[in-house]
Order: structure tokens, then C-alpha cells, then sequence
């Protein structure tokens, strides 16, 4: 099955069979395997880490560890989450690289995509915003690691 990518619209109905990751294509090493981790569910975050514990804990019983409220998954955590207010802060600082870093119609079509998944595929598939993106995986990340047992 081909992948889709953005047109020259911005719309997500390009088929290609073969094509590099954007995210790939990330200098920074340490920004670029964060965002991998998240993409290809190699991460810590609840809903990925209970997976792998003895015992099952049901997918809808993985709470956050900073609210309590949510299932901890990285899309709760990065764009829901108001159990710190330093993740308030990082997202700000992501949408004003956004709105400085993509066309207009970038942002308009990430804006467009419905609900938490949706937007974080979308801000993956626009080559302007996945360098930012991996960047804001990457300083999650690295609280997630103080704030809870990762
Ligand atoms: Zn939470």
C-alpha cells in the first residue's frame, strides 16, 4: 500500500510508493530517535510501557502519571495534558516555531486534522514542522524522565 503525502496544497492525497521519511532527514541525533521512538511505539509513556510489564493493565486503565485524568500516550502528554504547567510552556513555544516555520496553508492544514492523532501526523508529514516536532518529543522526553519513573 503506497503513503500518502501532503500535495502542493497541503492536502494529504499524494500517493508515493517509496519515499524517505521526513523525519529521517533531522540533524540532531538526539531529537530525531526521540520522535522515531514515538512514531514506531518504542517509547516509555504509559500506554506503550504497560504493555511490556508482567500482568495485563487494560489500555484504558494506562493513566497519565502527571494528571491521573488521560491514558498516558505521547499525543495526551504533548497536547492535552495539564498535569505541568512546563508542558503549557513547550507547546506555546512549538506552535509559535510552527506559525514562524511553515506557510500558512501548512498551518492551516495541520490545524484542520481532527483530534490529538490527527494533528500529530499531520505536523510529521509537513517537512517545515518535523524538525520542531522532534525537537519538542525530544525536551518531553528528557521532563518525562525527571517528572516520572521512565
Ligand atoms: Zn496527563
Amino acid at each position: 500500500m503506497d503513503r500518502l503525502e501532503p500535495d502542493g496544497n497541503g492536502v494529504l492525497n499524494k500517493s508515493v510508493p517509496v519515499m524517505m521519511r521526513h523525519y529521517l532527514r533531522i540533524a540532531n541525533s538526539k531529537h530525531r530517535v526521540a520522535l522515531a521512538r514515538v512514531l514506531l511505539s518504542g517509547h516509555r509513556y504509559a500506554i506503550e510501557a504497560l504493555r511490556r510489564v508482567e500482568g495485563i493493565v487494560e489500555r484504558e486503565n494506562r493513566w497519565c502519571r502527571l494528571c491521573g485524568v488521560g491514558v498516558e500516550s505521547p499525543e495526551h502528554v504533548w497536547f492535552e495534558c495539564r498535569g505541568r504547567t512546563e508542558l503549557g510552556t513547550l507547546r506555546r513555544r512549538l506552535a509559535l516555531d510552527i506559525t514562524k516555520g511553515c506557510s500558512q496553508r501548512e498551518v492551516n492544514w495541520i490545524l484542520d486534522g481532527q483530534g490529538v492523532c490527527e494533528h500529530l501526523k499531520r505536523l510529521v508529514a509537513v517537512r517545515n514542522s518535523v524538525t520542531m516536532v522532534a525537537q519538542f518529543a525530544y525536551e518531553v522526553e528528557e521532563l518525562m524522565k525527571v517528572w516520572v519513573d521512565w
